[in-house]
Parts: C-alpha cells; sequence; structure tokens
C-alpha cells in the first residue's frame, strides 16, 4: 500500500534493504524516485539528523552521470530519508555473486564509471570513504557499454560520514569495510580522496580475479595485510592494467592515481581489452595465505569463524550472512596499535595462481598450517574484539520497512 513521506513522496514498495535502512520504490512531484528510509535508532539520533541537515548542500550539489544522485532530504518527525535517483538494476555484488568475475574489458569500464563519478565528488572535497560493489548500482536500462557492461554509478555518497558522528564513533574507531579500506584509515589518519582510489583499486581487483587482494579469514588479519602485505600479479593480467592497479593500491596515499586521470587511464586500456575472456585465477585459500600472517601461536582450540570463505568481504557481524545485504557495512572499529599491527609477517599477500597450478607451499603439512592458523595475532584479537561491540550499524533494517504515517511538514530545510 502507497505510504507519503513527508508532503511531497509517496512510497510504493520496498527495492531493498540496506544496513542503514530500507530502499523503497516512490514518486515524487518529478516522477519515480528510490527513497531511502533510514533506520529509526539512526533517525531518532539528533546529532545525526543535525549533521543530515548541515550536509544538505553537498549531498544535493553533486550530479553526475556515474553518481547516484541525491535529490531530497525528507526529516520529518520521526523519519528521516533520502530521496534519489531511481536506477533500474542490481548492484555490483549481485553481479559478482552472479558471475564471480567479469571479463578485464567489462571490469575496467565500470571502474572507469566510479573514477569519474569520484573525481567529480573529490573535485567537491566530498570523500566517500566506502567504496565497494555494494554501493555501484548498474543501469541495467540504459544502453550498454564496452564489453557489454551496464553504466556504473557510485551510491550512498556521504553517508559513511553522516553516520561517523563523534559520539558513535570516538575519533580512536575506523568507519568502513574491511575489504576495501586503505592503509592510512586503519592507522588512524583521516580519510581523504586517496582513500577512495584505493578502495576502488581493490574493487577492481575483486572484479577481475573474484576475490579482493586483502580479504579473507579474521577481520583483524584484513586490517593488518592492508598495512604490511603486497599483491602479486593475477595471473594473466596486461600489464599495463597491473601497474595502475598497483599504483593505486599504493601504500602511501600520495602515490596513488588521482580520480580524473585513474578513468581516463583506464579508459584508454579498453581497446587492448577488447574481447578478452575473463582472467583464470584461482582463489588463495585461507591457509596458505594466513600461514603467512602467523608465525608464533600458542596451542589452543581453533578460533570460530577463521576458516571462512575468502571471496568477497568478509562478514564482520557474528552470524550474518554472508549473502545478506548488510553484511559489510560501516563497521566502527578501534584503530589498532603500531605494536598490535606490527606483529604480522611482512610480505607477499595472497599469491593468486594461475587454475590448476599447484598451490605453492601445499606441501607442507596441514597440522602446521593449523599450528599457524591458530596463532591469530595479538592485533587481531584486540581489533577483532573491537569489531565485535563496534558494528552497531550491522543490523537489519528491519525496524524501518514500514513508512511513516505522519505526513506533516515535509523536509527541505536549510541549514
Ligand atoms: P545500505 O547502503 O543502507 O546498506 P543500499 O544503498 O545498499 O543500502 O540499498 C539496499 C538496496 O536497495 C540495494 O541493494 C538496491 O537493490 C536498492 N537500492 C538502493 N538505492 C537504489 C536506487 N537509487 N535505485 C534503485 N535501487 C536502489
Ligand atoms: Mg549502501
Amino acid at each position: 500500500m502507497a505510504r507519503k513521506i513527508g508532503s511531497r513522496y509517496t512510497a510504493h514498495q520496498i527495492l531493498g534493504r540496506g544496513s542503514a535502512g530500507t530502499v523503497w520504490l516512490g514518486e515524487g512531484p518529478e516522477g519515480p524516485v528510490a527513497i531511502k528510509l533510514l533506520r529509526e535508532d539512526l533517525a531518532s539520533d539528533q546529532e545525526l539528523v543535525g549533521r543530515f541537515v548541515q550536509e544538505r548542500t553537498a549531498l544535493l550539489g553533486l550530479e553526475h552521470p556515474h553518481v547516484v544522485s541525491v535529490r531530497d532530504l525528507v526529516v520529518d518527525g520521526n523519519d528521516l530519508a533520502l530521496v534519489m535517483d531511481l536506477v533500474r538494476g542490481t548492484d555490483l555484488r549481485t553481479r559478482l555473486d552472479r558471475d564471480r568475475r567479469l571479463a578485464p574489458e567489462a571490469a575496467v569500464a565500470i571502474a572507469a564509471d566510479i573514477a569519474d563519478g569520484l573525481a567529480a565528488a573529490h573535485a567537491m572535497g566530498v570523500v566517500h570513504r566506502d567504496v565497494k560493489p555494494e554501493n555501484v548500482l548498474l543501469d541495467m536500462q540504459g544502453p550498454l557499454g564496452p564489453g557489454g557492461s551496464h553504466r556504473a554509478l557510485l551510491t550512498d555518497f556521504g553517508v559513511a560520514k553522516l553516520i561517523d558522528t563523534p559520539r558513535r564513533t570516538k575519533a580512536t574507531k575506523i568507519i568502513g569495510t574491511p575489504d576495501y579500506l586503505a592503509p592510512e584509515i586503519v592507522e588512524g589518519l583521516p580519510p581523504r580522496a586517496s582513500v577512495d582510489i584505493y578502495a576502488l583499486a581493490t574493487v577492481l581487483y575483486e572484479l577481475l580475479a573474484g576475490f579482493t587482494p586483502f580479504g579473507g579469514g579474521h577481520p583483524g588479519a584484513v586490517l593488518r595485510r592492508h598495512v604490511t602485505e603486497t599483491v602479486v600479479p593475477l595471473p594473466g593480467i596486461p600489464d599495463e592494467l597491473w601497474q595502475l592497479i598497483i599504483q593505486c593500491l599504493a601504500k602511501a596515499p600520495a602515490s596513488r592515481l588521482r580520480a580524473s586521470e585513474l578513468g581516463s587511464r583506464l579508459r584508454e586500456l579498453l581497446p587492448m581489452l577488447a574481447g578478452m575472456a575473463p582472467l583464470e585465477v584461482d582463489e588463495p585459500d585461507t591457509e596458505s595465505v594466513e600461514e603467512a600472517d602467523r608465525e608464533e601461536r600458542p596451542a589452543g582450540p581453533e578460533p570460530a569463524g577463521e576458516r571462512v570463505r575468502r571471496r568477497g568481504a568478509v562478514p564482520l557481524v557474528p552470524g550474518a550472512k554472508p549473502a545478506d545485504s548488510n553484511r559489510d557495512t560501516h563497521t566502527s572499529m578501534r584503530v589498532p596499535a603500531p605494536d598490535e599491527l606490527a606483529g604480522g609477517a611482512h610480505g607477499t599477500a595472497r599469491a593468486p595462481r594461475a587454475s590448476g597450478t599447484p598451490r605453492p607451499g601445499s606441501a607442507r603439512n596441514r597440522a602446521a598450517a593449523r599450528r599457524r592458523r591458530l596463532a591469530l595475532g595479538a592485533g587481531a584479537v584486540a581489533v577483532a574484539a573491537a569489531i565485535g561491540v563496534g558494528a552497531w550499524l550491522s543490523t537489519s533494517g528491519d525496524d524501518s520497512s514500514a513508512p511513516p504515517q505522519d505526513t506533516k511538514n515535509s523536509a527541505p530545510q536549510s541549514p
């Protein structure tokens, strides 16, 4: 049944549920829209509502073919809603779940779209902070691009910043998704535009390989790998493309390309990639990766959740289903201390193999690998504990599934 959101919008049906709330297909004065109704506990947070209104200009000012525009903010009684352009299609996570990997041409076309969207945002001083496949929507109604790819649009701009209120997350906590977090964030530096470039390079790697470069296993181990590990080339990847990826995965933020340059360099590669089949890469298993992580470890029971799958983002909430759309958004974590981070081996993470080639280190016996797996570093444990208590945003957004009854005082409010 249709319900009113503020005085100008009507919500018709649920399009999807996310960690911050529920997204509705709606109707506004100018036609169909998507309406994200924020979760009740977020909407009732006065500080957050204040920031919401404050950020209004930045959020509404961003218009670009590769950004899902926020058209309006509705603050209405207890309801807080973002009115967005409606994208008819799916998100990139769903596409990856279906296809596992994309052909390089399509992967690069999507990454170039997102780089262009980021360039527009960065030019306005807006950092996204949560670039990941879940926040990339694919427009399936528009014309197809290179490699049969759909136009990609980045969504949830500014949302990470909005919910990152001082009260919710102390200065020592991290907002973001472990697999895509730039090392400087893990080390406690403020997020600048270059964190989006790092996250985008991670997404591009994932589109090509089927798994993220530093993901897998314990979230604490993921954070540590961002700081201490390097990546090795994916088998069969053209060198020009690999060079772009590693430049943007550089540990030093200043070494990464800017969004506009990344966008144009990626587009230059498209003709060369035309017709190329998806890479054939075997995902390194958790064991071989975690071997590198742990050397000294006391004997003890195997920590739960150590043997999780290594593809995509790791679930952060105990018991969260990996397929759930809320699995990995905006967890707040404590920044590990330098000595905690120093616990890991420095070296090369996750050496992917060409499909069918033997796993390096496969001669090592399982018991030794298991022992090493048990040697969860102190830093990882500390971060894990912080994640356990800090995953406030990862609860389901079901509360907000009923749109508001109260329709007075719709919102556009000036700061
Ligand atoms: P959150 O970021 O709060 O976790 P999402 O933004 O991912 O939530 O939204 C959840 C789902 O709603 C998405 O997977 C997508 O299917 C749908 N959705 C979100 N925004 C739009 C939009 N602008 N147009 C169409 N569908 C959308
Ligand atoms: Mg999202």
